[in-house]
């Protein structure tokens, strides 16, 4: 199989893209800087005051969270939400988005 232009994947998908396709809802936005609970593990009730574990910055495209310590890229958020591998999870968000995969030729 081909591979996958990742910095061209970043470049035409953002951020708030995967995050819409995620369903995640921002508790607090400071700028370009969201901030909201992880899409990536589940915090138990008793956590649920806290808020604020995962914060994400729209603008430059990268995110963290406190819980979990997971962090990256768009690209890698939605390989960590989906739990793929980042070749298939470029590949997936490109069809769920109806963009061209951009195929990486090498000949
Ligand atoms: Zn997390």
């Amino acid at each position: 199989m081909p591979g996958v232009d990742f910095n061209r994947v970043r470049t035409e998908i953002t951020m708030e893209q995967v995050l819409r396709l995620l369903g995640f809802q921002p508790t607090n936005r400071s700028g370009a800087q969201w901030y909201g609970s992880c899409p990536l593990h589940k915090s138990s009730p008793m956590h649920r005051g806290r808020r604020r574990s995962f914060s994400v910055n729209v603008a430059i495209g990268r995110y963290f969270c406190h819980g979990c310590r997971s962090h990256g890229n768009q690209l890698e958020l939605w390989a960590a939400a989906t739990k793929q591998p980042m070749h298939q999870a470029a590949i997936d968000l490109c069809h769920r988005l109806g963009r061209h995969i951009p195929w990486i030729s090498r000949w």
